[in-house]
């Protein structure tokens, strides 16, 4: 049982980030003070709409510089914390070099964060958002447990360097927490293990990945048809909302699924479709032998393809509904609330 006193400060590291700055934003919601560390604060175009929006809220911001590959970096933002929220780490699947681009600033990254959670010693929680990637690597690799359902019990055992290092990254980075949190007895550690986050950025410019997936629904690019690809969909504003509990809930321990609905990107095309009519939105599955065929050119790997096209992914979420009472949007809000704010800031193109 780990009590935090609402009135000491909060860190938050990537606080800029999508699914991070909807976490400030709920945590000075509720009044909290947030110690909130970017790589820039002084970059206006990524930190500016998470300060312009705390101007509006009642809790207090404050910006630390800090980078994950700088050791000690956190000390400063960490300083009078009991709470740390680890989120920052690289989300693209664009990658030169996988080792430098993503599983340095995740893996050194994270041990970076838990070493100043070790050496603050106001820290009693760090709440570390890891991923359902740490969880499963392909969509085939449900097909062997029981009820070909995802749990907690589950690891991902068949990423790499060389085949989807980002689920590789965050693998080996949640493996590295649990030793850390492990070797010490002073704070506790409780993992968020999201699937893909859907729904509104707080900023315009925002990056993440998720951008670029649900991009691909509404461009024309998929107007032919959809590779079958089962996906497990979460709301950003849900996902702050469990973050916040994973903080505050004083039982709350352990890896934690937090995945709303088990869909496929047919499935989020047919929740634009009454809405958005008017977009090029995929009503076809294509047959994985051209997926398979074309992949390749699309960026996407044979081995890939192979591994996931054509299968559903289920992942369960009993935990974070019986354990911290999280209560989900309907797909249908937040898939639409994205598309409508992708194309209200010009990210898709808006037709008539
Ligand atoms: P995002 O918007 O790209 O946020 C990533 C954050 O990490 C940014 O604030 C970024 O800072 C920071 N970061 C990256 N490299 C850094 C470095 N070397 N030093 C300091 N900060 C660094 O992506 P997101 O989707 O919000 O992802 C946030 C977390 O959620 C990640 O841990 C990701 O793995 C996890 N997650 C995301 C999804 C999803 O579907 N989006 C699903 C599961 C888990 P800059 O802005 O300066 O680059």
């Amino acid at each position: 049982m780990t009590e935090i006193n609402p009135e000491a400060p909060v860190m938050v590291t990537g606080a800029n980030g999508y699914v991070a700055s909807w976490l400030v934003h709920k945590l000075l919601s509720e009044g909290h003070t947030v110690h909130a560390a970017v790589r820039d604060p002084d970059n206006t175009d990524k930190v500016g709409p998470l300060v312009d929006v705390a101007g509006t809220l009642p809790g207090t911001l404050k910006l630390f510089q800090a980078d994950l590959l700088s050791d000690g970096a956190y000390d400063a933002a960490a300083a009078g914390c009991e709470l740390i929220f680890h989120t920052a780490s690289p989300f693209t699947m664009q990658t030169r070099d996988p080792q430098a681009e993503l599983v340095e600033p995740a893996l050194r990254g994270t041990r970076n964060v838990l070493e100043t959670a070790s050496r603050t010693d106001t820290i009693k929680r760090v709440v570390l958002t890891s991923s359902c990637a740490a969880i499963y690597g392909d969509n085939i690799d449900c097909e062997d447990k029981p009820g070909k359902t995802l749990t907690e019990a589950h690891w991902n055992t068949s990423s790499s360097l060389e085949h989807n290092p980002y689920q590789y990254s965050k693998t080996l980075a949640e493996q590295a927490a649990w030793e850390m949190a492990d070797a010490q007895d002073r704070w506790d550690l409780v993992v968020v293990n999201p699937s893909l986050v859907i729904g509104p950025a707080i900023n315009p410019k925002a990056t993440s990945e998720s951008f670029a997936i649900v991009k691909q629904l509404g461009d024309g690019s998929m107007k032919p048809g959809a590779p079958h690809l089962g996906l497990g969909v979460i709301d950003v504003r849900d996902l702050a909302e469990a973050h916040y509990r994973a903080g505050f809930t004083p039982a709350a321990h352990g890896r934690n699924i937090v995945s709303a609905w088990n869909t496929s990107l047919l499935g989020l095309a047919a929740a634009l479709r009454g809405r958005f009519s008017n977009y090029p939105l995929p009503t076809r599955t294509l047959p994985k032998f051209l997926v398979w065929l074309v992949g390749p050119t699309q960026g996407l790997s044979r081995k890939f393809v192979s591994r996931n096209i054509g299968y559903d992914l289920k992942a369960d979420h009993t935990k974070v509904v019986s354990e911290l009472g999280m209560s989900f949007r309907p797909l249908e809000e937040s898939i639409q609330d994205m598309f409508a704010w992708m194309i209200d800031v010009g990210r898709l193109r808006a037709r008539k």
